[in-house]
């Protein structure tokens, strides 16, 4: 949810202070995609690369299983790769570690690792390892690569688009109120289901390549932040607005249940984030071949709304709409950090 009013967000500060040092590379699209796309070692490829940091008591309680953050490190990042069609190859990971260090610790979470990066067919690379007086603090990189020019990017939606989303959405979100004992009645399954879901995110890399090789995706990005929000960077990059349909949003059984009984939670599903799922935009007559992917890659796809051109007339660029044409927009937009 957007934090502070008056102080300058996240997107604000990379905007003032960051993208002007990107200036020089076209490929780092003026720090708004989901990763940078750089020329690559052979005239085949592109070299994509993207990072993000984990701050204890930030992105997850201290109490969290090792394992977990360290699955979930990675997978926050090769969702980035995903979202781009791109394979990832090599991460490099900078440890800032409280004094003393907890050995255990970091033996369950470079246990995790291995698992992991076997798993998606990554190696570690490289990185740096630090003491700290603050929490502890972990930042993955991912390096990857697509075939050259091909990358999705966040521009390229256009009006009339189908919008899609793989996946169900809202139950990081719910999962993050239930860790916290704010969400009422759950049953313990359906708790586990969806703290399963915020803990070990699934990055979508077969869907994102599928995506890139059969070109029906004009645009894409991953859903870190909240629907809204991320459609909302989406939208941004393409010029274009968008309508999602309440009524065709994704949910799990335990969401679903959760929604009947507290239908207000659904700007939590809206807004909440942490759902990891790759949204993209395709012509309008692409829903047989998206259901022919989602049958083979054994993933929900969900058509979820529909772009149209950008108003510029004060309107939300994202609406999302109930069947009977009640807007349901959430007030607050997605995730920011600041
Ligand atoms: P995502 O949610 O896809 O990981 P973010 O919202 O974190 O992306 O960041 C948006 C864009 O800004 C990305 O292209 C990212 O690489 C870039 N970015 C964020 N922080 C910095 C920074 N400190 N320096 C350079 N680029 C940054
Ligand atoms: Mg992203």
């Amino acid at each position: 949810m957007a934090k502070n009013q008056g102080t300058p967000g996240e997107f604000d500060l990379i905007a003032r202070y960051f993208a002007p040092l990107a200036e020089a590379e076209d490929g780092a699209f003026g720090l708004t995609d989901d990763t940078a796309v750089l020329k690559g070692p052979s005239a085949q490829n592109d070299l994509v690369v993207t990072t993000d940091t984990m701050v204890e008591g930030v992105h997850f309680p201290a109490e969290t299983r090792p394992e977990d953050v360290a699955a979930k490190l990675l997978a926050v990042n090769l969702s980035d790769i995903a979202s781009m069609g791109a394979v990832p190859r090599h991460y490099t990971l900078a440890a800032a570690l409280p004094d003393p260090v907890d050995e255990d610790w970091i033996a369950r979470f470079a246990k995790s690792l291995a698992k992991e990066q076997q798993r998606f067919d990554v190696v570690l690379a490289g990185g740096d390892t630090v003491s700290t007086p603050g929490p502890l603090t972990l930042t993955l990189t991912t390096l990857g690569t697509v075939e050259t020019g091909r990358a999705l990017r966040r521009a390229g939606a256009q009006a009339g688009d189908a919008i899609w989303l793989s996946g169900t959405l809202g139950d990081a979100a719910f999962g993050l109120l239930a860790r916290r004992n704010s969400l009422g009645n759950v049953t313990p399954e359906d708790r586990n289901a969806l703290v399963a879901r915020l803990d070990r995110p699934t990055p979508r890399l077969n869907l994102g390549r599928r995506l890139r090789s059969t070109g029906l995706a004009h645009a894409a990005i991953d859903v870190s932040d909240g629907v809204v929000a991320d459609l909302g960077h989406l939208c941004e990059a393409s010029g274009t607005g968008a309508v999602i349909d309440a009524g065709n949003l994704p949910l799990s059984d335990a969401a679903t249940r959760i929604l009947e009984d507290q239908p207000g939670l659904l700007d939590t599903v809206l807004a909440g984030g942490d759902d990891y799922e790759l949204l993209f935009a395709t012509a309008p007559d692409a829903d047989s071949a998206i259901r022919a992917l989602s049958e083979d890659l054994a993933l929900p796809l969900t058509r979820i709304g529909r772009m149209h051109d950008d108003q510029a007339d004060g309107t939300p660029r994202v609406r999302v709409l109930k069947d009977d044409g009640t807007d349901v927009t959430p007030a607050g937009g997605g995730w920011r950090h600041f």
